[in-house]
């Protein structure tokens, strides 16, 4: 009897939340980052929804931009810009069109200031300009005014905002009226980045996050079902994940007294510039060869990471050999845990691909992340902007 009452009861309940949510449901586009979720972390066997979600849908593994960080990653993704090309060239970086400032994402007076974020226009902007209504729960850029734009529904960058209510916030934006509804969504979880920084990627408590959010994301899959909304789902990372420890650091002031550089970026990666511009020494005693790092001025740096052309790109830029991290001075963090930052081409970057939805399926390899853009607009039906991508994903899902 209780078996025969749910089962009336999931027949009908679509049909309610129909008549409530007044009139047929379009679909609704989701685009979730779990930020520092390593591609290879979908073979763990702890993702039973991501799994369905990617076993039914499509899936691959993403290829981060240089350098592998998260501001230049997650707006890469809703660009389809490089980080050269977006502007957003690293968490740390610096302009010589604002001399004697740095931004960096804990400091809002420069991470919010739309100076840093014009140079490309998120996803979420031209869907707007196009009628096409977002809402963002949390997505770095999102709580920018970004060409005089912000999506209509944002929320300020908080990590103690928990993940239940995250995903309530996006159930409770669909139950509006279809004329305030989203049709596009960007939702956020930084767990598995977190817990991979602090106890590698390797460690029991990374595999504790990442069965949070796969759960939250069920919830998420769960909820949009039961009102009976219709969705096409694109869940990304930013990057993936190494190993670090103390055994592996190179550190700079053996090669050069500290004063005489100003370190924008240190770790996998460090972005160097010369404290006086004019200063030979740091030249010549960064771009000879190293041991575990290779240093270069940024207009030599290899054509494969697209890097180096713009302005905010430090003079010299050193690549620690995976596994390896580059310090000036004593770190400001513990070196231990996990790192990203290294060259894209290092597999242990490779990020999250999964997506869910009509005509989204099957196995598309290994695509750089730019390719992501394309397919979002197409998805949300908004003819996208010129970009670094050249529509492979796009075409590989029809
Ligand atoms: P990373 O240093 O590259 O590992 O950056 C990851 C961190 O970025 C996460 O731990 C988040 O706390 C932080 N983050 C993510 N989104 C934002 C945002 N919109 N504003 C400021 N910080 C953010
Ligand atoms: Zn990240
Ligand atoms: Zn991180």
């Amino acid at each position: 009897m209780t078996r025969l009452l749910s089962l009336i009861l999931a027949l009908l309940l679509p049909l309610a939340a129909h008549a409530q949510g007044g009139g047929e449901r379009k679909p609704v586009t989701i685009l979730i980052s779990i930020d520092g979720f390593r591609a290879d972390y979908l073979d763990r066997g702890i993702t039973p929804n991501l799994s369905r979600l990617a076993a039914e849908g499509a899936h691959g593994k993403l290829r981060p931009s240089f350098p592998t960080k998260t501001f230049p990653n997650h707006y890469a993704i809703v660009t389809g810009k490089r980080p050269d090309n977006n502007g957003i060239v690293g968490n740390n970086m610096i302009d010589p069109r604002r001399p004697g400032v740095r931004f960096s994402l804990g400091d809002p007076k420069q991470s919010l200031d739309p100076f840093w974020w014009d140079e490309a226009e998120p996803a979420w902007v031209t869907a707007n300009r196009a009628g096409v209504r977002s809402a963002t729960m949390f997505w770095p850029g999102s709580e920018v005014e970004i060409h005089e734009s912000r999506p209509p529904d944002w929320l300020r960058y908080d990590e103690h905002v928990g993940y239940a209510q995250r995903v309530n916030t996006v159930l409770d934006w669909m139950r509006r009226p279809a004329d305030i509804r989203p049709a596009f969504v960007t939702l956020y979880f930084e767990a598995v980045d977190d817990a991979g920084h602090k106890f590698g990627p390797d460690s029991a408590e990374v595999n504790a996050a990442i069965s949070e959010v796969d759960t939250r994301v069920g919830d998420l899959v769960a909820g949009l079902t039961a009102m009976g909304q219709p969705m096409q789902m694109v869940v990304v990372a930013d990057h993936g994940m190494r190993a670090i420890d103390e055994s592996r650091v190179i550190q700079l002031a053996d090669l050069i007294d500290l004063p005489s550089i100003v370190a924008v970026e240190t770790g996998p990666y460090a972005a160097i510039e010369p404290a006086a511009g004019t200063d030979d020494r740091v030249y010549k005693a960064l771009l000879k060869p190293h041991d575990h790092m290779t240093c270069r001025r940024r207009e030599e740096l290899p054509e494969r990471l697209h890097y180096g052309r713009n302005p905010r790109v430090a003079a010299i830029i050193c690549i620690a050999e995976p596994g390896w991290s580059i310090l000036a001075g004593v770190p400001t963090w513990p070196v231990k845990g996990g790192a990203h930052g290294y060259d894209n081409q290092d597999p242990e970057m490779l990020a999250l691909f999964v997506a869910n939805g009509t005509g989204l399926k099957g196995d598309v390899g290994i695509v750089d992340n730019i390719e992501v853009y394309p397919l979002l607009m197409r998805l949300i039906g908004v003819a996208p902007l010129p970009s670094d991508a050249t529509g492979e994903l796009a075409n590989r899902l029809r």
